[in-house]
């Protein structure tokens, strides 16, 4: 929803701001596409948004994030029929699980049914976000109800991640993947209705760094994951402290096969997979509240093995989207490298950039491979519902939305 806003001169302020921000429009001397998009970006766009799944540990993580986001106001709160008819302030009293606070500004409103009330909410919203916990099949057909009523869903559910026509996209990495969308559309039958969807959120820590990365062949990873990724805190899964678990169901075929969906190439069907780099994957439960960490093994083609120092600058200048439009979440430096050898930790690192950066480290050669390092990302953060936020965001402002 565009709101038309004539604010002449703060939109001039914009465009000479964006002019001295960008070398191209100094050196080219251009002034018209790149300042009009900065202008929308910046200005003009708003949106009313609903949470499916609020009271989730996903979904209070979206509300903290919304209700202070530039772009989108959250205008409706949906769960299960079990949480439907109470104010959100009242149900989160003893459920809210994160440091800061509920948000004052989603404590008296009212909890949808996602379900039973689903023409309420799209009668409400541009857009919803949606992470719950229920049967695959259920989840499918949820996020493809509110599709197929124009109402575009941003999932962080796993049931639609293998369906060729939902794009999966980590923005900086594989954003060109939202050219899927009008086949979907079509699939649908819709104008404005569409699901997309984050991957997992193990990857979200080793994909990116291996990622810019060219010819890198097999890649062999070990997660160990924080007990928020379950959904808990250590005050509702005891059992997690001072305990590790060496088995996550599901995890390890996820964290194998979405980084071919990332890695694939949009046709006018859908994604096609990649088949390179081949992923094998160990996920272990580790008593961390928060933070996905990963030791990464990586193997390039023969010939093709890089130095250390062409490594560690790639990752130093990779950027995407998300930072080239200069979308609200969007990190400013999208990977950090810490040379200490006992970096990253995930309480030192996992917040930083507002848990939307990927932290790597101990980059160093192998004697097997031919590179091993480590790596971690906020899993609740970048891995979830911030990840969602920000596809969001390079959604709408890619117009798909
Ligand atoms: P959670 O804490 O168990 O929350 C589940 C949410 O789903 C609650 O809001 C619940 O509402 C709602 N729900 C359950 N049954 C429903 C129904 N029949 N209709 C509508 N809503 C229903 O789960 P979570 O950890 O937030 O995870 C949610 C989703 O995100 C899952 O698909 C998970 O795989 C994915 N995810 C989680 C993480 C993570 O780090 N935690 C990361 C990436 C992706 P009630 O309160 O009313 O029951």
């Amino acid at each position: 929803m565009w709101y038309d806003i004539e604010y002449q001169n703060i939109i001039y302020e914009m465009e000479e701001d964006c002019k001295r921000q960008s070398p191209k429009l100094q050196s080219e001397n251009l002034d018209s596409s790149e300042c009009e998009f900065q202008r929308k970006e910046n200005i003009m766009k708003q949106y009313n948004v609903g949470i499916i799944g609020a009271t989730g540990m996903v979904g209070q993580r979206f509300a903290l994030l919304l209700a202070e986001h530039p772009w989108f106001n959250v205008t409706t709160l949906a769960a299960s029929a079990r949480s439907a008819g109470k104010a959100y302030g009242e149900l989160m009293e003893n459920r809210w699980q994160l440091d800061t606070p509920c948000p004052e500004s989603l404590k008296g409103m009212t909890v949808l049914d996602a379900v039973a009330q689903q023409d309420e909410i799209v009668a409400a919203v541009d857009f919803v976000f949606c992470a719950v916990d229920m049967p695959k099949a259920d989840i499918r057909a949820l996020e493809e109800s509110y599709a197929r009523a124009e109402c575009p869903v941003i999932s962080n559910n796993s049931a639609h991640r293998g369906t060729a026509d939902v794009p999966m996209i980590v923005p900086e990495l594989n954003a060109a993947h939202a050219e899927v969308i009008p086949a979907q559309r079509k699939r649908l039958g819709t104008k404005r209705g569409f699901i997309a969807v984050k991957s997992n959120c193990s990857l979200q820590s080793y994909v990116p760094a291996v990622y810019p990365l060219a010819d890198v062949e097999d890649v062999l990873v070990c997660t160990y994951q924080a007990i928020s990724g379950a959904g808990k805190t250590f005050k509702s899964w005891p059992e997690m402290v001072d305990n590790v678990i060496p088995y996550i169901g599901g995890e390890e075929e996820k964290s194998e096969q979405e980084p071919l969906k990332i890695y694939g190439k949009a046709t006018e069907t859908g994604v096609e997979n990649a088949v390179l780099p081949r992923f094998t994957a160990q996920c272990i439960r580790v008593p961390a509240s928060d933070g996905h960490m990963a030791a990464v093994f990586m193997r390039f083609a023969p010939g093709k093995k890089p130095t250390k120092e062409a490594i560690l600058e790639t990752w130093k200048n990779f950027s995407g989207p998300p930072q080239e439009l200069n979308l609200p979440s969007a990190p400013k430096q999208f990977l950090h490298y810490f040379v200490e050898d006992n970096l990253p930790q995930t309480r030192l690192q996992r917040d930083l950039e507002g848990g939307m950066a990927i932290s790597v480290g101990r980059l160093r050669e192998d004697t097997q491979y031919d590179y091993k390092f480590i790596c971690l990302s906020h899993n609740t953060l970048r891995g979830a519902a911030g990840g969602a936020v920000l596809m969001a965001e390079l959604l709408c402002a890619k117009d798909y939305i």
